[in-house]
């Protein structure tokens, strides 16, 4: 998607004025990004409508910046069409607070069900109690119970002989008797919607009347993502929805249309196997990301109001041209440790987000002081043309700033490459983007 929006963005970006003709071709570029993410036509039609309208509406071709206009257009109106704000989970006035996972075989539940307790446990203090009413494959109650383990939470099972609804029913009951003020259902799926597996979920959903009927589904499975989901909510009547895997599915179509199509909001993401992997959703976030911007706008903001705009400007310059030095990059780290932790920052970077190990990256600001006594060790001339390092200059630097040789080499290392990255960017697909921290 990304690539295609970025594309037509950059060429337009360079007229500065764009005319109506140029803007329909915009509009071509999107409507096909999105259709090439897998969003459902009907939604696409409607959207492209939208932006169109409200782009030919406004005074964006009279502006300054047309490209980022009509970015910014887009990027509000895919966050509508997801919904907008975040929806809350609905908890329960009177505990326990009762969900049931539910969606097709190998959406996710099981796990997520697990991830859910989890997240709930650290951030909204509650104590979960796990029910196990997958009772048609033995494996189905061993997954749960080692996840229970794992996390160290009770769960109630009763083997396969036992009735789905009933263990549904026991499970509540017992959560109110033991004190757990949250319970979890994880159900049985199919590999299609059947009904016998409805008749099956509306009897639990009649018995234990959940708060949160939460319809879990693989995103990589995209457009039949969204038919499943129609189905569930037409004949099961759902909450929610939480989209898993979004770590293998970076396009992120049905995130889009399911909501438009459901009307129901999608609440949390799973974004790994492991069971700290999920988020909250949240529409603006997902919109950025659909763009191919990573949180690019939420940086672009952060930048603005603690970076010193004509020190930002300097820098892009400077970056575009090749003439970033290490007497930038002392100042850039001081006027970054202002904008909060590193790995923060480093995942809002465009196509940084979808790098696999982004998420282990670890800043200390140990280290960040020890790459600082670096750079000071090294002479005004050293800074300004780090190419003259040579090995000898490097031993005379590590001396003085009382670090080893091999971590001043690994330093420089990074250095050129991360100034080769930023050079590749500004010149690239993100070329409209320093614009952006410009103005
Ligand atoms: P269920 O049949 O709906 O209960 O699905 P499971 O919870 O058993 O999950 C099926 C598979 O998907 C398992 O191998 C999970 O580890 C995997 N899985 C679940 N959620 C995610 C996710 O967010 N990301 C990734 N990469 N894998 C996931
Ligand atoms: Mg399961």
């Amino acid at each position: 998607l990304s690539e295609r929006l970025q594309g037509a963005m950059t060429k337009i970006g360079k007229k500065g004025r764009i005319t109506e003709a140029d803007l329909k071709e915009m509009m071509r570029e999107v409507r096909l990004a999105l259709l090439e993410a897998d969003v459902n036509f009907r939604v696409v039609k409607d959207f492209v409508k939208k932006v169109n309208e409200r782009a030919l509406g406004s005074d964006v071709l009279e502006s300054l910046s047309p490209a980022q206009q009509v970015v910014k257009i887009v990027n509000e109106e895919l966050t509508e069409l997801m919904g907008g704000e975040q929806e809350p989970f609905l908890f329960s006035k009177k505990p326990p607070t009762v969900v049931m996972m539910v969606g097709l075989q190998g959406a996710g539940k099981t796990t997520t069900a697990g991830k859910l307790a989890n997240y709930m446990k650290k951030r909204e203090n509650k104590r979960p109690l796990l029910a196990a009413a997958d009772v048609y494959r033995p494996a189905a109650i061993d997954q749960l119970q080692t996840i229970g383990k794992q996390l160290d939470f009770p769960v109630y099972q009763k083997g396969v002989e036992a009735n789905p609804v009933a263990i549904a029913e026991e499970a509540v009951e017992e959560a109110r008797m033991t004190g757990r003020d949250l319970v979890i259902i994880d159900t049985a799926g199919r590999l299609h919607v059947d009904e016998l597996l409805m008749t099956e979920l509306k009897n639990i959903k009649a018995a234990v009347q959940p708060d949160e009927i939460l319809f879990t589904v693989d995103a990589m499975t995209g457009q039949d993502a969204v038919n499943v989901a129609k189905a569930f909510n037409e004949q099961l009547g759902i909450t929610g929805v939480i989209l898993t895997k979004l770590d293998g599915d970076t396009r992120g179509g049905s995130a889009l249309s399911i909501r438009s199509v459901t009307g129901k909001p999608i609440k949390f993401t799973g974004q790994g196997e492991k069971l700290d992997d999920i988020e909250p959703f949240y529409p603006d976030r997902m919109a950025s990301r659909i763009l191919g911007m990573g949180d690019m706008l939420t940086l672009i903001e952060r930048a603005q109001q603690d970076y010193d705009e004509v020190k930002a400007q300097e820098m892009a310059d400077k970056i575009r041209e090749n003439t970033f030095d290490f007497n930038d990059f002392i100042d850039q780290m001081d006027q970054v440790s202002n904008m909060g932790p590193i790995e923060d920052i480093l995942k809002m970077i465009p196509g940084m987000s979808n790098w696999p190990g982004i998420d282990q990256v670890k800043v200390d600001p140990k280290d960040m002081a020890h790459m600082k006594a670096i750079v000071l060790s090294m002479t005004p001339e050293e800074r300004e043309n780090p190419e003259i390092l040579s090995q000898s200059r490097r031993r005379r630097i590590a001396k003085g700033s009382a670090r080893s040789l091999q971590e001043v080499n690994r330093m420089i290392k990074q250095f050129n490459e991360s100034r080769k990255m930023m050079n590749k960017m500004s010149k690239g697909n993100f070329d409209g983007m320093e614009g952006l921290l410009g103005n």
